[in-house]
């Protein structure tokens, strides 16, 4: 502890060290799109205050957050060029594989590049005829240990195309082809995904909030189900933390594709490029997915693992609580629906079994710990070897399993919910931070009035689950043949139903 304190002085003395040597500046992109080369043009104007002849180095992630795995973005970068003012070159060098080092000269500095974008991903930029998905993390530079500085963005869109749909909120006139941008520092920048083009867009307020959804492929649309389905899930969340924190948020739906990426106040998906769902439960795998995204606007960009945020976008960024961010958001994806009064009690039981089913029929449940999981995801992102398992799966069993827990300790006073509102309060409320490993463990025992043994236990090492001492006081069980949890029916007692009743609802 005392060393890591030495380590993070000597690089906040380092930081200040290199900021005092550049005069204050200015940052303003321009981006122009070809849409049949599927080329993004990027050109970056630094202003300086005063002329300088200092070196400036620039630098682009090489992972985006939320996708916990190196993509190496730089290797999209081509036809780098530094000139003073477009036309007088300076002299420039890679100094690491996302690194660029310019020797200045004056006060102005003008880069241009292009970045291929060709991608059918959620962290990687796409553009073709039909739209653009700019995923900022490939595509812009910040000054290397000055991530905290304004930017301003303009998107000079082919003709025709007449939207850009984003978390962030236009500047200046938001019609024709042209849109600008600010962000107050790159971590907002990079968490504002965009889509370009002449999508299908709806706007609505709700409860003193502005929402957008942006859709690539509106096939089949209908506002009157999944919007109103979505203004309920969102009520029931902002309820059970009892805070939003904000103005406006948008969903970016795109077509045929796979995977979703959270953001603070936006997410981007995938869909199946269709609202013509072939049953209700394609569609409630929708609303899931929507709903799983939504709550990690709390659990994990804000209720989030000391290690994510703010970001070191230069390497990997490892926490042993991705079990916590991702484990316990898919229970909630269950759980918010169920309590928004979509689904009933079954259904979460039905997905928590899945989840067990997967875990208990793996080979990897005897290798891998879920806290292990978490660590190693850098090394396992499409791993499904049998040495592993995913915190997908085992995270919301312990969801569920802390849920009952929780409130069996509390005679049902408190909940899950309640360590979720602590967390949200006490770090990213009042700390302004994320909580440590030990800080997580101290809120559960607050909130339990004792320590957490047991499910620590179930966390940090392989060990066995005993699935019936949980489960028993809420009045289910699991059968082990098929994997399924299911209602005790007979000799249940008054606390057992209470206890049922505030899980499942039933
Ligand atoms: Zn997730």
């Amino acid at each position: 502890m005392i060393r890591q304190r030495f380590i993070l002085l000597m690089a906040t003395i380092c930081v200040a060290i290199n900021l005092c040597a550049l005069p204050r500046y200015t940052m303003a992109y321009d981006i122009h799109l070809d849409t049949q080369s599927h080329y993004l043009y990027v050109n970056l104007n630094i202003m300086f205050d005063q002329p300088t002849t200092d070196t400036v180095t620039l630098e682009m992630p090489v992972w985006a957050p939320g996708y916990y795995m190196i993509m190496d973005f730089p290797k999209n970068v081509s036809d780098f060029k530094a000139t003073t003012d477009g036309t007088t070159p300076l002299t420039w060098t890679k100094t690491s594989k996302n690194q660029w080092a310019i020797t200045q000269q004056g006060r102005q500095l003008q880069v241009s590049y292009r970045v291929y974008a060709h991608e059918h991903s959620v962290a990687e930029s796409r553009v073709d005829n039909r739209s653009a998905f700019i995923a900022p993390n490939g595509v812009f530079m910040y000054v290397k240990d000055d991530k905290e500085h304004r930017v301003t963005t303009t998107y000079h869109m082919p003709s025709g195309w007449n939207k850009a749909s984003t978390g962030l909120k236009p500047v200046g006139a938001n019609e024709g082809t042209e849109r600008t941008f600010v962000a107050p520092d790159f971590d907002t920048l990079f968490d504002s995904p965009l889509l370009l083009g002449n999508h299908f867009t709806t706007y609505f307020s709700h409860e003193g909030h502005d929402y957008e959804f942006a859709i690539e492929t509106p096939d089949g649309f209908s506002e009157s189900g999944i919007i109103d389905d979505f203004k309920r899930m969102v009520s029931t969340t902002t309820r059970l933390i009892g805070h939003v924190p904000y103005d406006n948020y948008c969903v970016i739906h795109l077509g045929a594709g796979g995977g979703g990426l959270e953001h603070l106040n936006s997410q981007a998906c995938y869909t199946s490029g269709s609202y013509r769902f072939a049953s209700h439960d394609d569609y409630l795998r929708h609303l899931a997915f929507v709903t799983h995204e939504y709550f990690h606007l709390y659990n994990v960009k804000s209720i989030r693992p000391f290690e994510l945020g703010p970001f070191d976008y230069s390497r990997e960024c490892y926490t042993p609580l991705l079990w916590v961010s991702e484990g316990f958001t898919c229970y909630y994806e269950c759980r918010l629906l169920m309590q928004a009064g979509i689904v009933d009690g079954d259904y979460l039981l039905r997905e928590i079994s899945s989840s067990i089913r997967t875990i208990e029929e793996s080979e990897g449940h005897h290798h891998m710990s879920l806290r292990q999981s978490s660590y190693d995801i850098w090394l396992n992102f499409f791993n499904h070897s049998e040495n592993v398992i995913s915190y997908y799966d085992k995270g919301p069993i312990l969801g569920l399993l802390f849920d009952i827990e929780l409130r069996r300790l509390t005679n049902c006073q408190r909940g899950l919910d309640d360590l979720m509102r602590l967390l949200y309060n006490r770090y990213y409320l009042d700390l302004h931070r994320g909580f440590t490993e030990a800080e997580f463990w101290q809120a559960a025992a607050e909130v339990a009035g004792e320590e957490l043994t047991t499910l620590r236990q179930y966390v940090d090492t392989t060990d066995d689950i005993d699935y019936d001492s949980i489960l028993t006081p809420a009045g289910l069980a699991l059968d082990r043949n098929t994997w399924s949890l299911y209602i005790i029916n007979n000799k249940v007692s008054k606390e057992q139903q209470k206890l049922r009743k505030e899980i499942i609802g039933k």
